[in-house]
């Protein structure tokens, strides 16, 4: 009898897979790591990603027959519906049919969704957005990314492309974004863009805190350095992460204006840094704010690096049971 889904979380730099029961418990925590950097081409790229799966079957010792369902959480842009990925330079797919291969080769009903979707459905149903009809997840990661349930139900848009939380513009005439907009909040806010900012003060020969725990040298700069540096007081550091609040403030401050959600849930690597930013964040998010939102309305994930795998179990049990 098929009691289990089979999850996996697909990324350009590593792919997770893992097993959900029937009722949405995630098997032993058992998670299922593959770096996806070293395999080439649309078709090692998509074995890969087959293997991760078959990898999973064999470690619970479970068969096919077990399996109800296929959730794959995928990197975008995407056609949700179709199951196709549209472009993913990163996975070397293009137009790539990822739904209807998995669901061929497995003979299992499989959905796709990016990350960002899967990160709002999860918050909604099992995270720090449960009970909430309203819920924005954002990811605050190497990009910012993110999704948007409304009243109960994970809103795409016309085209699909709701919830590019990180693409809405804080300056008009601010930083170039590769999306071919300027001022991009992800161009501000994401990891990347702070080690970009750490990278340009060092070469303007800076010095601080935080380039000699990086010895001056480039490579070395990362968050974990800088928060290291804020830990012992580095002004250099407390500033980054003020910006950083300040820059997160004024985009959460447009999402509530936009839509006025119950909760926005945060996630990614950088919210491991909260405590430097958190403050001035909540001061500019209710400054610029129409509504008088409150500071228990900005929620912090639990979920995590699982946010995908829950979103993709959510998304492929729905389908199957509707
Ligand atoms: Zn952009």
């Amino acid at each position: 009898m098929s009691q289990f889904y089979l999850i996996m979380d697909v990324g350009g730099t590593k792919s997770t897979g893992a097993l959900f029961t029937r009722e949405g418990e995630l098997v032993d925590g058992y998670a299922h790591v593959v770096q996806s950097q070293t395999y080439h081409g649309e078709e090692a790229v998509y074995q890969n990603t087959r293997k991760v799966l078959d990898d999973v079957i064999a470690h619970f010792g479970i068969s096919v027959d077990d399996v109800i369902g296929i959730g794959v959480g995928a990197p975008g842009p995407l056609d949700q519906e179709k199951g196709i990925i549209i472009e993913a330079p990163m996975m070397g797919w293009k137009n790539f049919p990822l739904a209807e291969r998995l669901s061929k080769d497995y003979g299992k009903p499989t959905r796709i969704d990016n990350d960002g979707n899967l990160g709002a459905l999860a918050e909604h149903r099992c995270g720090e957005g449960k009970g909430f009809a309203n819920v924005m997840y954002m990811t605050i990661s190497t990009g910012c990314g993110g999704g948007i349930v409304i009243n109960n139900q994970l809103y795409r848009g016309k085209h699909g492309g709701a919830g590019e939380v990180g693409h809405v513009s804080i300056d008009l005439m601010g930083r170039a974004c590769p999306c071919g907009s300027t001022g991009c909040v992800e161009m501000y806010a994401s990891g990347t863009a702070i080690a970009r900012q750490m990278k340009a003060d060092m070469k303007e020969g800076m010095k601080n805190l935080v380039f000699e725990l990086a010895e001056y040298k480039e490579e070395k700069l990362n968050g974990r350095i800088l928060t290291q540096a804020a830990e012992m007081g580095d002004t250099y550091a407390l500033d980054l992460y003020q910006k950083e609040g300040y820059y997160l403030g004024a985009a959460l401050a447009n999402y509530f204006n936009l839509y006025d959600p119950d909760v926005i849930v945060l996630g990614g690597g950088v919210t491991k840094a909260r405590t430097f930013f958190h403050g001035e964040m909540v001061r500019v998010l209710k400054e610029r704010c129409l509504q008088p939102v409150e500071e228990s309305q900005i929620r912090y994930s639990v979920l995590n690096d699982r946010v995908v795998l829950y979103g993709a179990y959510c998304m492929i049990h729905d389908y199957v049971t509707n």
